[in-house]
């Protein structure tokens, strides 16, 4: 009975997902650049202790792997430090990755930012995306322009989740139309109702993912600077990985960041109802 009981729990059992933002690049005041030495070490680790990247077919079946242990490597935001810091050490690992895309800002500058480094940073043009996905990374929304989606009117989150549904797929094929990250892991009912209605399958927010649906609400956990151990807390079962999960979790409430400076600037251009909920919120997650 017990056997059958884990076997059940087995086939249940979402792979973690790791959730990193910008890898290597200037140094900035935030917190979620991680240096390029520090991700390269870490993914090295985790291929030596036998970990494995799922893709998002993968991840969605929830096929279990007795032999192995996986997880869903995810970016935000979409940078072009990318193609040179992460995506070459990953495919020499034999891993890949989803990256989740500002569509608007597909080669362009990091306008929809607070500036947390002196120059603006530039991210992944269209060529360097279809380059990748070539050689098996995975690309998918992270909205239109980053506006953070509980803040929003219906309309303008059907906007923020549609046109960037529509882009990906137009310019990527249907699979990229898969999944949405929401910006700074704020979502609720509604926007999960949004997400929906747009054609979304997968919808990922903070490191606590929904109760009631659970495709829409799935939780990640974020690597900050300090998470600079060979494992990071994300996939740790010991207290130290408990602990870790904590302090992101609270990080991603709690400190000052882009979505408050968004909202201001919305408000001023008379973008949507904007209502800017007590927490705020980290540098750009
Ligand atoms: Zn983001």
């Amino acid at each position: 009975m017990r056997g059958v009981r884990v076997a059940l729990a087995a086939l249940t059992t979402w792979s973690p997902v790791l959730c990193y933002h910008r890898i290597g690049g200037p140094l900035e005041l935030g917190v979620t650049r991680v240096g390029r030495s520090v991700f390269a070490r870490q993914m090295t680790a985790l291929a030596r202790a036998g970990w494995q990247t799922v893709n998002l077919t993968e991840f969605a079946a929830r096929t279990p792997h007795a032999a192995r242990r996986t997880f869903l490597l995810t970016f935000d935001d979409g940078y072009a430090s990318l193609a040179d810091s992460a995506y070459p050490v990953l495919a020499d690992l034999g891993f890949s990755a989803m990256t989740f895309l500002i569509t608007d800002y597909v080669g362009k500058t990091n306008a929809w930012d607070v500036r947390y480094t002196w120059n603006r940073l530039q991210h992944l043009s269209w060529p360097e995306i279809e380059r990748w996905r070539g050689r098996g990374f995975e690309f998918a929304s992270h909205g239109a322009t980053h506006r953070r989606l509980t803040w929003l009117d219906d309309a303008a989150i059907a906007i923020e989740l549609g046109s960037s549904r529509d882009v990906l797929a137009a310019r990527l094929g249907a699979d990229a139309g898969r999944a949405v990250a929401y910006p700074f892991g704020a979502v609720d009912a509604r926007v999960v109702r949004q997400a929906r209605s747009a054609g979304y399958e997968l919808g990922f927010g903070g490191v606590k993912g929904g109760r009631t649906d659970a495709l829409l609400h799935l939780s990640r956990v974020p690597v900050y600077f300090w998470d600079f151990g060979d494992v990071p807390f994300g996939l740790r079962e010991d207290a130290l990985g408990t602990l870790g999960r904590v302090v992101a979790h609270a990080a991603n409430r709690c400190a000052v960041g882009t979505s408050v400076m968004q909202g201001l600037g919305a408000r001023a251009a008379g973008l949507g109802k904007v209502t800017p909920s007590p927490e705020p919120r980290i540098p750009n997650p």
